[in-house]
């Protein structure tokens, strides 16, 4: 391709609104993680959106949106791929089945295509490509395309597999046809028809690569690239998949422009080793017995660990607890509440001077077996591999806190243990808690504890649809240290 004569074509369509664009890097760190743990890669990235009102979408489209199809909230891959793919960027998209891609790149599609120079005569088009594995998938894209399209004549679209009639394919691109969803093989075979006088690449400025992981298991490989390069080189170009394993990842990085790489990946939001678990007490007020019976079995257990040892404690059966309490009056009552039944604790926060901080600190990291109660806040980068058991003993407040404190465990390759103690207030932790176990360790609790749990993360889940509750208002009121987030995600 010559640049000089390539026919300008617009990419941005996407105007960030106000609310959207003044998020806070913590704001944005909450959101992505409430939406199923949306890892970004790549820089420049729009905000996520949380609301389809918030895209700019035309009334046409809104209308199916809400009315025809009744969708209520955006999927995660689509708060943040659809923002990311009006823009003009190239995405890489990789979210599990059923998780609503299509959409995804559809709307952006149909838009870009949408405000191009109609075809001129001896165009066939098509202006978007989009390439999936089978006549099913393929079948399937295009029916949801036309529900878009709706009455829109200037909106053509046709669907090019194997399995269906060529001659009728032909006749359509003799017509002239804006967007094509083709099995590759299909729209290489339209390509060459009549020493590629049929059908040419010339227009094509938005390709989809989707199911690309189906896509390569199934050999297209040679074929996708051979049709990419006959597409301009400032084309927008986006690619969906299921799973992104290396020959894929080599492949997108070859091909795609500056790509963002939006992951969804909810099962990986804790680090898998963590035994996550939580109580639920009657009242506020049974919360200090629920710590000591919580305290007293980890203590058995270091005195069982010790007479099958012979008495000697090795670095090998250290097992260290931290107890994360909201503030330093409540680090103070429970500090001594504790002592008072007997237990050794040692205590950091922020009303201690600095040096005794760090004196704290050493003891904590010198003495086997021992407790440490400090506020989240204090916590950060500490990095102690001996300690096995966290417990949250003031329910936290958002996805942020309970990645930072439970990552204050299984560290390493050691194991680790983190209990939450709510009380039935505690409706956002709770509503975390459903998000971020896993249904065996859901399933390790009396069935009685989780329909508790599950009532109550309901109760917060309607309140952030309807706008009573909020994520992302924690105590400390300091928010989420991002680079030191950063580094325990990359720990
Ligand atoms: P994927 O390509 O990720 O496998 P699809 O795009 O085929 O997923 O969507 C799966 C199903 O979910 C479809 O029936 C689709 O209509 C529906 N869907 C898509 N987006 C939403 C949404 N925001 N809310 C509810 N359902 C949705
Ligand atoms: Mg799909």
């Amino acid at each position: 391709y010559d640049r000089a004569s390539l026919e300008p074509f617009q990419k941005e369509f996407y105007i960030e609104q106000d609310d959207i664009r003044k998020m806070s890097p913590e704001e944005v760190a909450e959101v992505r993680l409430n939406m199923d743990n949306l890892v970004i890669k790549g820089s420049g990235c729009p905000n996520p959106v949380t609301r389809w009102s918030q895209l700019g979408l035309n009334t046409q489209v809104m209308d199916i949106i809400t009315n025809r199809l009744n969708f209520k909230n955006l999927t995660p891959i689509q708060s943040q791929a659809l923002p990311a793919i009006m823009s003009g960027r190239d995405v890489i998209g990789i979210s599990k089945t059923g998780s609503g891609k299509t959409i995804s790149y559809l709307l952006p599609l149909l838009r870009q295509i949408k405000v191009q120079r109609d075809l001129g005569p001896g165009e066939t088009g098509p202006l978007g490509l989009i390439m999936a594995p089978t006549r099913e998938l393929a079948q399937q894209i295009y029916e949801e395309a036309k529900l878009f399209i709706g009455q829109d004549a200037s909106m053509s679209c046709i669907c090019c597999t194997g399995g269906s009639e060529l001659k009728t394919q032909i006749q359509s691109f003799k017509r002239g046809v804006k967007i094509v969803v083709a099995t590759p093989g299909r729209f290489i075979d339209l390509l060459t028809i009549n020493g590629g006088k049929l059908v040419n690449t010339r227009r094509i400025t938005f390709v989809v690569i989707d199911e690309a992981d189906r896509l390569f298991d199934m050999g297209f490989e040679p074929q996708i690239t051979q049709i990419m390069k006959s597409i301009r080189p400032d084309k927008q170009c986006v690619l969906f998949s299921a799973t992104f394993p290396t020959k894929l990842r080599n492949f997108a990085m070859r091909v795609l422009r500056k790509p963002l790489s939006i992951t969804v990946n909810s099962a990986n939001m804790v680090n898998e080793k963590i035994e996550q678990s939580f109580v639920v007490c009657n009242t506020p007020a049974d919360k200090f017995g629920a710590l000591v019976s919580i305290l007293s079995t980890q203590q058995q257990q270091q005195d069982e660990q010790q007479d099958s040892n012979h008495n000697e404690l090795s670095d090998d059966n250290d097992e260290k607890t931290i107890i994360f309490v909201a503030s330093q009056q409540i680090c103070d009552l429970v500090d001594g509440q504790l002592s008072r039944n007997g237990f050794d604790v040692i205590t950091i926060h922020a009303g201690k001077e600095y040096q005794e901080r760090i004196n704290n600190l050493e003891k904590f990291k010198n003495t086997p077996n021992s407790i440490l109660l400090c506020t989240e806040v204090m916590s950060r980068g500490l990095n102690v591999p001996e300690v096995s058991l966290v417990v949250i003993y003031n329910a936290i407040k958002t996805f942020a806190q309970y990645v930072h404190t439970t990552g204050r465990t299984a560290r390493g390759d050691h194991h680790g243990k983190a209990i939450s103690i709510l009380d039935p207030e505690d409706l956002t932790a709770a509503y975390i808690l459903t998000k971020t176990m896993r249904p065996d360790q859901l399933e390790s609790h009396s069935s009685e504890q989780v329909s508790i749990l599950q009532k109550m993360s309901a109760e917060f889940k309607a309140g952030l649809e309807s706008g009573k509750y909020k994520l992302s208002t924690g105590f400390g009121g300091k928010g989420l240290d991002n680079l030191d987030f950063k580094r325990d995600a990359k720990e």
